[in-house]
């Protein structure tokens, strides 16, 4: 994990009101924001966070989150949005034009290849697919209309890290754009704007809110004129968050080192109980040296998300794996992790990865707060029901 993470999320230099010196940030909302006279309303810069302007551009409450993130990232603006997917979409909207092309990981979340493949195309902007292990690869793919290189570190689902120093070479090397969505490593894990990447997305949904219980999305940059470009875009778009959900994100913040530990430990625990059961064929979690793009992942981390995924013998049925799935008790069927439940998905391994080499029923599975024991004993009253 960064060093001191958690120092640099509880210490901020947050100024309270005059005269009331608490250190958590209150929640500030407004649609109208009142100017002093008619010289200050012409002469508002909704660039500049020196001053408010209209409530969908930003209010104490969120220029805090924002600036928090930003650190957290290593980034010098961040743009907050109502989901991680509206952060996604509005880096693509900002960034690309009819005729260009944007290069997506073949293990990459699932909603970012749909816009692609359909809101997207419709524009006139194509997307191909390419291989998160091999750099060289992408670098071949790279042509005159590529405009974007989306980075995903680890997959989602399927887990392989990638070699993000090889693919942020490579599309340098052509002056292509990278962006990195960073739902899994949260900022914690490693350093992505020290890798060379110009813009990094998350969904706060996950990590920093922690709860299950807010959707929000950032986009974080260093460079001033690329910050510009996607604000213009926010704006246009009327993209905006609300103070209570942004009062719940930072108000979870400085506990996510702690708990980002706490999913990693359990769901290394169980990662490896599970590699070891005779039900599994592989358990695909980037900690574990089976797991493609280990080696890369131990370049650049030492922790991880409770995120791992099981493939199970060959000679099971999609019947039994489900079957497995619904006999778990502290497990809930659920699709956004990060929060204090831990849940299991099956997932059709050909729609998340094709030509990825990977065989059997995939199951995913998000490991929350509860005790590690408990989990394991759950898992295996399951196992034992649906395998025999
Ligand atoms: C959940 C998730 C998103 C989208 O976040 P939402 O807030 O649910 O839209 C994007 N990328 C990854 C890797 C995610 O896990």
């Amino acid at each position: 994990m960064k060093p001191d993470a958690a120092s640099a999320l509880i210490h901020h230099n947050y100024q309270p009101p005059a005269g009331f010196d608490a250190p958590q940030v209150g929640v500030h909302k407004a649609s109208t924001v009142l100017f002093k006279n008619v010289a200050a309303m012409r002469a508002r810069d909704w660039r500049s966070k020196a001053g408010y302007t209209y409530g969908l551009h930003g209010t104490p409450t969120t220029f805090v989150l924002e600036e928090r993130i930003a650190a957290l990232e290593g980034g010098k603006h961040c743009l907050l949005v109502p989901s991680g997917l509206a952060a996604i979409a509005l880096v693509d909207q900002a960034l690309l034009a009819p005729g260009d092309e944007i290069l997506l990981p073949s293990n990459v979340y699932g909603p970012s290849r749909e816009l692609a493949r359909t809101d997207l195309a419709r524009l006139g902007i194509t997307h191909r697919l390419y291989d998160p292990l091999d750099a060289a690869a992408l670098a071949g793919l790279i042509g005159a209309r590529t405009r974007l290189v989306w980075l995903e570190a680890a997959g989602s689902v399927t887990m392989e890290f990638p070699d993000l120093r090889g693919l942020v070479a490579a599309a340098r090397h052509r002056g292509v754009a990278t962006a990195l969505d960073n739902t899994w490593g949260a900022g914690l894990a490693f350093d992505a704007f020290a890798l060379g990447i110009d813009i990094v997305v998350q969904a706060l949904t996950k990590f920093p809110s922690g709860g299950g219980d807010v959707l929000m999305g950032s986009v974080t940059t260093r460079d001033d004129t690329l910050h510009e470009r996607l604000k213009l875009t926010h704006m246009h778009l009327g993209l905006g968050v609300g103070g209570n959900d942004a009062e719940l994100v930072l108000r979870s913040l400085s506990s996510m080192p702690l708990r980002y530990r706490a999913h990693d430990a359990a769901a290394r625990e169980l990662a490896g109980w599970l590699a070891a059961r005779p039900e599994v064929a592989r358990v695909l979690h980037p900690a574990l040296p089976s797991c493609p793009g280990h080696a890369h992942w131990r370049e650049l981390c030492t922790d991880a998300a409770g995120l791992f995924s099981v493939l199970f013998q060959a000679r099971y049925t999609q019947q039994q794996v489900d079957r497995f799935v619904d006999g778990l008790r502290l497990f809930g069927i659920g699709y956004s992790w990060a929060g204090p439940r831990s849940l299991a998905v099956p997932y059709d391994l050909k729609a998340m990865r094709p030509g990825g080499g990977l065989e059997g029923h995939l199951v995913r599975f998000s490991i929350g707060l509860e005790e590690a024991q408990a989990l394991r004993a759950d898992i295996e009253q399951s196992l034992r029901a649906a395998f025999g």
